[in-house]
């Protein structure tokens, strides 16, 4: 049973003007792709070929975990945008992050701090602590939040390939698309 592609929970245009078609055939058809591929080839005829993503990533170490951890944080990442998105938070997320940040635009102003501060390859967060309190993480390549006790509940892609199609080297560019389609729905969903 071999790991597949997820579908994007929208069309590849569907992220203009901020994020391009052609960002979503390389990052998603191309990248994407190469990371369930590669994860593939390497679990195929082990023991781990009957296990879940997420065990797989709890586990392993190297360019296993690699792999599998890309595999995970990206399909994670697609449900953090959305056409519709955007805007102020609402719902619980809202009330969270007034409490936990003092307010909307202080939490973005931290979170692009960190996520330009991110040095090289990696992730920014917003993660609910097992306490409930929410707060921003950083994660250098591949590693993920699941390795933790943190729920992931947003997450910004800052490798690279995630913005330089579109905004060459600006990642603060890059963030401003990302406030535009953040999907505040699917936060609220990952609460606990
Ligand atoms: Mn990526």
């Amino acid at each position: 049973m071999a790991f597949s592609l997820p579908e994007l929970p929208y069309a590849k245009n569907a992220l203009e003007p901020h994020i391009s078609a052609e960002t979503l055939e390389y990052h998603y058809g191309k990248h994407h792709q190469t990371y369930v591929d590669k994860l593939n080839g390497m679990v195929e005829g082990t023991d781990m070929a009957g296990q879940s993503l997420e065990d797989i990533i709890r586990t392993a170490s190297g360019g296993l975990f690699n792999n599998a951890a890309q595999v995970w944080n990206h399909t994670f990442y697609w449900h953090c945008l959305s056409p519709t998105g955007g805007g102020a938070p609402s719902g619980k997320i809202g009330e969270l992050i007034d409490r936990d940040f003092g307010s909307f635009e202080a939490f973005v102003e931290k979170f692009n701090a960190a996520a330009v501060g991110n040095f090289g390859s990696g992730w920014t967060w917003l993660v609910q602590h097992p306490d409930g309190s929410l707060a921003i993480d950083n994660t250098d390549d591949a590693e993920t939040p699941l390795t933790g006790n943190a729920t992931p509940i947003l997450t910004c892609d800052v490798w690279e390939h995630a913005y330089y199609v579109d905004y060459r080297n600006a990642r603060p560019k890059y963030l401003e698309a990302f406030w535009k389609l953040v999907n505040w729905d699917f936060a609220n969903s990952n609460l606990a």
